[in-house]
């Protein structure tokens, strides 16, 4: 058992104070809680801290990215894209594969468009950054007839909805807008199911 020796003259061992510093770059995650999840792994059997470091590894090493939708997933084309059930009619924008997970926790039975981002000068990232043209082939045989601008109601979001709206109004494809019904500022990713059906079902022509 390792024994810290945490007076006033004593310094931390430079290996535990390298998985503080690693935590605390993670988001949402404050100084606090990385010493906290240091020290319960600390103390916690080997295997464990085991897995967590290989489920990481083993995560970034069987990730891709969907050459379709751009979700994250094992397989490309990825399983929502394969999914011949579902109604291959709508097409939902989003900003992350969390909000991918948040819609699917909501029941929404269609198809996913992941821009991996937003249209945000402040940080310069511009429409050609997101995967914004990418959406347009999957336009083109007609069969989508209605796209769904899912992303975030924040001030990014709104100026991303509008650019895509612009981009798509000459294509004649019905474009709606998830409801309000979600607070302003918030994340899609955060909203509860309830919240984020009702927006989904009250969507307006955009
Ligand atoms: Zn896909």
């Amino acid at each position: 058992m390792i024994v810290l020796q945490l007076g006033p003259m004593a310094t931390i061992p430079k290996s535990v104070q390298d998985l503080i510093e690693a935590l605390e770059r993670l988001p949402g995650i404050g100084p606090k809680t990385a010493q906290r999840l240091t020290y319960y792994l600390l103390h916690a059997p080997k295997e464990e801290a085991q897995a967590l470091s290989s489920a990481a590894l083993n995560m970034k090493e069987k990730t891709i990215i969907c050459s379709i939708c751009f979700n994250i997933a094992e397989s490309n084309p990825c399983p929502i894209c394969n999914d011949s059930t579902r109604d291959r009619s709508i097409i939902a924008i989003v900003e992350d594969p969390l909000d991918v997970l948040a819609l699917e926790k909501a029941n929404f039975k269609s198809l996913y468009h992941v821009l991996h981002g937003v249209i945000s000068p402040l940080e310069n990232i511009g429409p050609d950054q997101l995967h914004i043209k990418e959406l347009l082939p999957r336009l083109k045989d007609g069969s989508v007839k209605e796209v769904i601008l899912a992303t975030n109601p924040t001030m990014e979001g709104e100026a991303t909805a509008m650019y895509i709206q612009r981009l798509l109004s000459p294509l004649g494809v019905k474009v709606t807008r998830i409801a309000r019904g979600l607070p302003v500022g918030g994340d899609l990713e955060y909203a509860d199911e309830t919240t984020l059906s009702r927006a989904l079902e009250g969507r307006k022509e955009y």
